[in-house]
């Protein structure tokens, strides 16, 4: 196995391009797809500063590198879930990580700072924890974003997730959804830019990309995941591209040249309904914001607690 660039011996076979590449020419690989993301989306501009959604895992550990390595000035946020011990361990390896580049990490940890962590919330509010969970990262992110004065968020969803997400909400025709699933959301009035800079890259050359790095990162899934609809996606697609190579880079790159335009018009019906949060600011389309209700709710309940495995306990 030769790298294709330099014909050196090849770490990696990346079989959607056909190719193998050595250490060298993939890390390259990887920083030429980021860039041509960020330049064919109009992501970021030279200059701007952007706060990475570091969440300990392999995907946002090596977005961070790859957006310092590019020149960007990259801040990352770490929010403190409260996911038993995943998410002590998760913590230590972003603070390991921003150590290693002197880097700024900013912490927000749910129950210090709002009294709630997300096994709890999602029980008090009665979602499922991904609901939960998400809701808070989606409004400490922007929250994050707009205090600090950064231009955009950067998160690590790869090719795989992108094109998991778009095939369960073809799957089941979710016109809203499907309308807001691009590489960038623009900024507005209380929101920040938005960007997934991981659009070109894979999820196993996400993992290659630390371990060449010597990116440690936490490797567990998180143990509430386990009701997640797009693992499932992800496991049916991976079948289809071990018989396709390219079919999800197709699928979803497809989507946004093709399709994706067709169903924006919900997106600007749905911009023109928002309110301010009566406590928080936020934009909602409600008086009470569904961060500010969850916070409510979940606020002095019987703390969960939760074992590695996901067990409640
Ligand atoms: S799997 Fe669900 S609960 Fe766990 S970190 Fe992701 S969104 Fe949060
Ligand atoms: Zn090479
Ligand atoms: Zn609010």
């Amino acid at each position: 196995m030769k790298c294709r660039a330099c014909r050196e011996p090849a770490v990696i076979d990346i079989r959607r391009h056909n190719a193998n590449f050595c250490r060298e020419h993939f890390l390259r690989l990887c920083r030429d797809q980021v860039a041509k993301a960020v330049k064919e989306f109009d992501m970021l501009r030279p200059g701007e500063r952007v706060l990475v959604a570091v969440s300990g895992g392999k995907d946002s550990l090596a977005l961070w590198d790859l957006l310092l390595e590019l020149g960007y000035e990259a801040d990352g946020l770490y929010l403190g879930l409260g996911i038993g011990d995943y998410s002590d361990e998760s913590g230590t390896y972003a603070r390991a990580f921003a150590a290693s580049r002197g880097a700024r990490l900013i912490e927000v940890d749910l129950r210090e700072e709002y009294g709630y962590d997300v096994p709890t919330g999602a029980r008090a509010a009665r979602r499922a924890p991904c609901s939960a969970c998400g809701l808070s990262k989606r409004h400490l992110f922007d929250k994050a974003a707009i205090d600090g004065g950064y231009d955009a968020v950067a998160t690590g969803h790869n090719l795989d997730d992108e094109a998991a997400v778009l095939f369960g909400n073809v799957l089941h025709w979710h016109d809203e959804y499907l309308a807001r699933q691009l590489p960038v959301l623009a900024a507005r009035d209380g929101f920040p830019r938005k960007v997934k800079p991981l659009v070109r890259l894979g999820e196993r050359e996400m993992a290659a990309y630390c371990v060449l790095r010597g990116i440690e990162y936490q490797v567990e899934e998180c143990p509430m995941a386990e009701g997640n609809r797009h693992l499932h996606y992800k496991e049916a697609l991976n079948q289809i591209e071990a018989r396709s190579p390219g079919a999800k880079h197709d699928f979803y790159f497809g989507f946004l040249a093709r399709a994706s335009e067709r169903f924006r018009d919900g997106i600007a019906e749905e911009q023109g309904a928002l309110l301010s949060c009566e406590r928080c600011g936020a934009p909602t389309p409600s008086e009470v914001c569904a961060f500010c209700r969850l916070v409510e709710k979940a606020a002095g309940a019987q703390p969960v607690t939760i074992g590695r495995r996901g067990a409640h306990r």
